[in-house]
C-alpha cells in the first residue's frame, strides 16, 4: 500500500511496520526511486489518443455510455504500486506490467481513438499482455481500486477474437 495513504489506527500493530521505497526500481535515495523504466513502459502502449480525423472545433464529443468503458481506467494516478508489485514485473523487466496495460486499455478502449490496431500488435508480445499471468497482486496494491486484472482480460479477449 502507499505510505501517503495508509492510516497507523488500521494497523493491527502499529509497532510492526515497515516503510520502504518501491520494490523492483532502483532506489536513488531512501525512498526515492528512480522511475523512468516505469514511464518508458508508458511511452511504449502510446498513452495518447490517436485520431487521424481532423479536430472539431470544440472537442471530440463522447456519450456517457461510451465513456462508462474506460471510467475506471481513467483514475489511474500512476503511483506504480501495481507494477512493482507484480511478480511477472519482477522476474521478467521487460513485461509492460499492469500500469502500462491499464493505459493502453483506456486509450483502445476509447471510443474516440483509431490506435486499435496498432495498439494490439504492441501488446500481443512475450513481453505484452500474455506475461500477465492473472495473480492479482495489482488489484491489491492498487490505492484507487482499479480492477487491472479485469482491463487487461478485455485486451487477451480483444486480441483472441481478433475484434481489431
Ligand atoms: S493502476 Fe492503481 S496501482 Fe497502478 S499506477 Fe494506477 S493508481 Fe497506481
Amino acid at each position: 500500500m502507499l505510505a501517503c495513504e495508509a492510516l497507523i489506527g488500521n494497523f493491527k500493530d502499529p509497532t510492526n511496520i515497515t516503510v520502504e521505497p518501491l520494490q523492483s526500481l532502483p532506489v536513488i535515495k531512501d525512498l526515492t526511486v528512480d522511475m523512468d523504466s516505469f514511464y518508458q513502459k508508458y511511452e511504449i502502449v502510446k498513452p495518447f489518443l490517436i485520431n487521424k480525423k481532423p479536430a472539431p472545433v470544440k472537442e471530440r464529443i463522447q456519450s456517457p455510455e461510451e465513456f462508462s468503458l474506460i471510467d475506471e481506467s481513467t483514475k489511474c494516478i500512476q503511483c506504480a504500486s501495481c507494477t512493482t508489485s507484480c511478480p511477472s514485473n519482477w522476474k521478467n523487466p521487460y513485461f509492460l506490467g499492469p500500469a502500462a496495460l491499464l493505459k493502453a486499455y483506456r486509450y483502445s478502449f476509447d471510443t474516440r481513438d483509431e490506435g486499435l490496431d496498432e495498439r494490439m500488435k504492441i501488446l500481443d508480445t512475450n513481453d505484452g499482455v500474455w506475461r500477465c499471468h492473472t495473480i492479482f497482486n495489482c488489484v491489491e496494491a492498487c490505492p484507487k481500486d482499479i480492477n487491472l486484472t479485469w482491463h487487461i482480460s478485455q485486451i487477451k479477449k480483444k486480441l483472441v477474437s481478433r475484434e481489431y
